[in-house]
């Protein structure tokens, strides 16, 4: 189980397949990808290995330079293709590792604002979440704050909105999260070794951080939703 995030000025694909490789040592049972491609979210998802996602990628290949990935390993809903991650509502592609403790009374809310899930897993309130700020009127970060907020239990996410190629929303309650620190670029990664061949500054979160993420900023909020700097270590990892 492991989560990557690119805002790339190379294509986003092949960089989230490799880091997402770079963290097969955590175990994972299924795997895929969102890109944003011509201000519209993507995604492609393969049961088993890697080169499963990877082959499908040949036959149908995401184009785009912002992109999410996901290692997973099933705690809710058995593995299946259509219980991989990203999962998605209309605007909103999220990856998730950990478990939301409180899913059945998020789905009880959603269901009373006729929103209904169609995915055994307990991330996928978390997308359907996000689109209901959305469609509330609320801009992408506000909603995710919002989202965010009413999560319980533990996580690592990364949210990627349609209509978006400069912004990924990332957040780690109770799994580690770090930010990989680009020219120009950024990235979002379970750890600093998913992210070495890009970058070796490194930002790890803290607990209950979220952060704000463009290719030229890095915007760190903690808990109460206050801006907080975390310290930016150079990481020595060998390729
Ligand atoms: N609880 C989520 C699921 O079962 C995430 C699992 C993971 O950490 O990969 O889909």
């Amino acid at each position: 189980c492991g989560i990557v995030g690119v805002l790339s000025n190379n294509q986003a694909a092949p960089i989230l397949v490799d880091s997402l490789k770079r963290l097969e040592y955590r175990g994972y049972d299924s795997a895929g990808i969102a890109t944003i491609h011509e201000d519209r979210l993507e995604r492609r998802r393969a049961l088993g290995k890697l080169v499963n996602l990877s082959d499908l990628l040949v036959h149908e290949p995401l184009a785009g330079k912002s992109g999410i990935g996901h290692t997973r390993w099933a705690t809710h809903g058995a593995p299946t293709v259509g219980n991989a991650h990203p999962h998605r509502a209309a605007g909103v592609a999220v990856v998730h590792n950990g478990i939301i403790e409180n899913f059945r009374e998020l789905r009880a809310f959603l269901a009373e604002n006729n929103i209904t899930y169609s995915t055994d897993t307990d991330t996928e309130t978390v997308a359907l979440l996000a689109q209901y700020h959305l469609d509330a009127g609320l801009a992408p970060r506000e909603a995710a704050e919002k989202t965010i907020a009413m999560l319980e239990g533990a996580y690592a996410l990364c949210f990627l909105f349609d209509g978006e190629d400069d912004l990924l929303i990332a957040a780690r309650k109770g799994s580690p999260l770090a930010i990989g620190h680009g020219d120009g670029e950024n990235f979002v990664g379970s750890d600093a070794i998913a992210l070495a061949p890009m970058t070796d500054r490194i930002t790890y979160l803290d607990e209950g951080d979220w952060a704000i993420i463009t290719r030229t900023s890095v915007e760190i909020r903690d808990e109460t939703g206050q801006q907080t700097n975390r310290e930016m270590k150079v990481i020595e990892i060998s390729n």
